[in-house]
């Protein structure tokens, strides 16, 4: 049985609304996020900063903290990249969403994100989520690689339970025996935990599928699946991105996709401004 409370439809029938400053996630406007997996430097994520604020998308992901497999791969640039990352909002105007490794750093990450992401890793470190749930910050939440939707939820519960009720579920894949995509994507996951729960949900079909091609397509299939809002990796050049670059989207391929999700969108009751400039070009 499970022991969800806070977290519940019962505990609050009203969908949870987060405010991010100015921009709000789980009202009928869709929250897209977009960025590099990872932070490299000042040209890589001020090009992309530029290529994702003219479409009108409002928040930008970029890790400084990269939880990795290996330790010898790249760990990302650290303070260096949060410094990187609060130029470039301030530049595009855009929201920083970024990761926070453990809670030695959240002091650190809170003073530069917007929105503080907590990694699939992490979504089974219960000391550290009680820690987040002091903190006066959106959390972003992914699920665990092997965690139930249950699980997840009960993540959730813990941040919740210590006083912070600014929580986005990200479903992000999970780990099954099929070996042919990096994360089995669970769709389903998405009408569910919003069936269960009043916190928005959104999807990242990068990590969800770790291949470029299958970005778009599962973008639509979950927001047609009811997600609040879509996370996206997307590179200016995939090819030399020193993390996730076979997951990251082109610039100009979101271009196409954020185009064409706006008609699915209307379709699915929802909304997706994007920029005046830009709406005039179509
Ligand atoms: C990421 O968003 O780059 C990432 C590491 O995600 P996850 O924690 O879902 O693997
Ligand atoms: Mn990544």
């Amino acid at each position: 049985m499970s022991d969800l409370r806070l977290v519940s439809k019962q505990h609050s029938e009203h969908k949870s609304v987060i405010r991010v400053g100015d921009e709000t996630i789980g009202e009928k406007e869709l929250c897209m996020i977009a960025g590099p997996c990872a932070v490299e430097s000042e040209q890589q994520l001020f090009e992309i900063a530029e290529g994702i604020s003219s479409l009108g998308i409002k928040f930008m992901r970029g890790g400084a903290y990269k939880p990795r497999t290996s330790p010898y791969a790249f760990q990302g640039l650290k303070k260096e990249g949060l410094k990187l990352l609060k130029s470039a909002s301030e530049k595009y105007g855009v929201k920083v969403v970024t990761e926070v490794l453990d809670t030695s750093l959240i002091e650190e990450v809170y003073d530069y994100a917007d929105v503080l992401q907590v990694g699939s890793r992490n979504a089974k470190n219960y000391q550290f989520l009680k820690e987040l749930g002091k903190v006066d910050k959106p959390i972003l939440l992914k699920r665990g690689m092997s965690s139930t939707i249950d699980e997840w939820l009960l993540a959730a519960e813990y941040i919740l339970l210590g006083g912070n009720e600014n929580v986005i579920l990200c479903e992000r894949g999970i780990r099954t025996f099929d070996t042919s995509v990096r994360n089995t994507m669970d769709i389903a996951a998405i009408p569910l935990a919003k069936e269960l729960s009043h916190l928005p949900v959104i999807a990242d079909p990068s990590q969800g599928t770790g291949k470029r091609s299958l970005v778009t397509p599962m973008s639509f299939a979950s927001i047609a699946a009811g997600a609040d809002g879509l996370m996206i990796e997307v590179h200016n050049e995939p090819e030399e991105a020193l993390s996730d670059g076979f997951q990251s989207m082109y610039l100009d391929t979101m271009k196409e996709m954020v185009l064409a999700l706006r008609k699915q969108a209307e379709l699915s009751g929802r909304t997706l401004d994007l920029n005046n400039k830009f709406q005039e070009i179509i």
